[in-house]
C-alpha cells in the first residue's frame, strides 16, 4: 500500500523528490524505494540520454502506469480511429478559447532569430572569444567551483547577453499576445537572455528555468540586488563587488550545482490545470526540463515548433493530440498566427516593443 501511496509523488517525475531530499526538505527514508531505484539507474546515465529513461518510471511505478491509461496509453492503441490533429485544429482552439491555460516551453531557438550567440558551439563568436580565459570546456562558465576560481570568463558572457544588448522577436511577441488574450498559464524557459521580459511578458508568467540577469545575489552574505545595480559594473568589466561585505555578487543564472529556483515547482500545480503545450526552439536536453513535456497528461494537446521532432515528439509513441510544426521557428509560429488571423494584432504589438524597463520590473 505504501508502494501505492508513495507512487505519486514518484512519477511527477523522479526529480521532484530528488529536487526536495536534495535541499533537505525530505529525508533518504522518504523516498519511496521506487525513487530509489530511478535515482540508481538515472546516476549511471549521460544527461543528454535521461530524457528517454523517461519511460521507464512505469516499469517501476505501476500507480502512474495505470494513470496513464496502461499499454493503450503508452502506445496510442486502441483508440479506435480517432483523426490525428493539426495544426489548423490547434489553431482553431486556440481561436475559439477552447485553448486557455497554455503552457508554453521555449529553449535558445527562440533567441537565435534575436542574434544571440551560440556560446556552446565551438566556431560561433562568443565561444571563441571565451578560449581567451583557458576555460577547460565550455561548460565549465557554469560551474559554481569554476565560477569561485575565476568569475571573469561569466562575467563576460553578462556583459554579452546583459539585457538590453538584443531585442526579442516574432516567437516573444507572439508568447506577450497570447498573455495579453488572457490564455497564458505560464511560459517556462531555458533562456537566459531576458527577451521575455523584455518582449513584455509579466515576471509572474514566467518560470526562467535557469535563471536570470534581473536578479542578484551576493555569493557571500546573499543579500539581493537588482541586476540593474551591476550594470555599470558589468559593462565596464569590472567584477561586481557587494558593499557590505565585499563579496562577489552573481546575476540569479543557475549554474551547474545549484538550486533550481523555486519558481520551477509552480509546474506542479500548473501541468495539471493546462489545456495546451506548445514546446518551441528547444532540444529538450537538459533536466529537469526536459522531463517537462513528457509530464503533461495525455489527454492535453502538444505543439512542437521545432527544427527537429525532440522529447517525447520523437520517441515514436506520438499521440493523436501531438501536432509537429518542423523547420524554422520563426515560420512556424507566423504560420500559427496566421492560422489564428491575429497577424495585424501581433505587428501592431511588435511596433510598440514590449515594455523596455520590464528588466527592472521585480513584481513576483
Ligand atoms: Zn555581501
Amino acid at each position: 500500500m505504501l508502494y501505492l501511496k508513495t507512487g505519486l509523488n514518484v512519477c511527477r517525475c523522479c526529480f521532484t523528490e530528488k529536487s526536495l531530499w536534495r535541499r533537505g526538505l525530505s529525508t533518504t527514508e522518504n523516498l519511496s524505494r521506487t525513487n530509489l531505484a530511478h535515482q540508481k539507474i538515472l546516476s549511471h546515465i549521460p544527461h543528454a540520454q535521461k530524457g528517454a529513461v523517461f519511460l521507464s518510471q512505469f516499469l517501476y511505478c505501476p500507480a502512474a502506469f495505470i494513470r496513464r491509461g496502461g499499454v493503450r496509453g503508452l502506445f496510442g492503441g486502441g483508440r479506435g480511429n480517432i483523426r490525428q490533429q493539426t495544426l489548423e485544429d490547434i489553431a482553431e482552439n486556440i481561436r475559439e478559447r477552447k485553448f486557455k491555460r497554455i503552457v508554453v516551453m521555449a529553449g535558445a531557438g527562440i533567441s537565435t532569430p534575436s542574434g544571440i550567440p551560440d556560446f556552446r558551439s565551438p566556431g560561433s563568436g562568443l565561444y571563441d572569444n571565451l578560449q581567451q580565459y583557458n576555460l577547460p570546456y565550455a561548460e565549465a562558465i557554469f560551474e559554481i567551483n569554476y565560477f569561485h576560481h575565476n568569475p571573469n570568463p561569466f562575467f563576460a558572457l553578462a556583459k554579452e547577453l546583459y539585457p538590453g544588448n538584443y531585442q526579442p522577436n516574432l516567437t516573444h511577441y507572439f508568447i506577450r499576445l497570447l498573455h495579453d488574450k488572457g490564455q497564458l498559464l505560464r511560459m517556462y524557459t531555458q533562456n537566459i537572455d531576458g527577451l521575455e521580459r523584455m518582449a513584455g511578458i509579466p515576471p509572474k508568467m514566467l518560470v526562467e528555468a535557469h535563471g536570470t540577469f534581473a536578479t542578484a545575489t551576493c555569493t557571500v552574505c546573499r543579500r539581493d540586488y537588482k541586476g540593474e545595480e551591476l550594470r555599470n559594473d558589468i559593462m565596464e568589466g569590472t567584477i561586481p563587488k557587494c558593499p557590505t561585505c565585499k563579496g562577489i555578487i552573481k546575476p540569479d543564472i543557475v549554474f551547474f550545482g545549484e538550486e533550481l529556483p523555486q519558481q520551477f515547482f509552480t509546474y506542479l500545480t500548473d501541468f495539471p490545470i493546462a489545456d495546451l503545450l506548445i514546446v518551441m526552439g528547444t532540444s529538450l536536453e537538459v533536466e529537469p526540463f526536459a522531463s517537462l513535456a513528457g509530464a503533461m497528461r495525455g489527454s492535453v494537446s502538444r505543439l512542437l515548433i521545432n527544427r527537429d521532432l525532440v522529447g517525447p515528439f520523437a520517441w515514436g509513441s506520438q499521440r493523436h493530440n501531438d501536432v509537429a510544426e518542423l523547420g524554422d521557428v520563426v515560420s512556424g509560429v507566423k504560420k500559427l498566427v496566421e492560422l489564428l488571423g491575429w497577424k495585424q494584432e501581433l505587428e501592431a504589438l511588435m511596433n510598440v516593443g514590449g515594455d523596455k524597463t520590464s528588466v527592472n520590473n521585480q513584481e513576483e
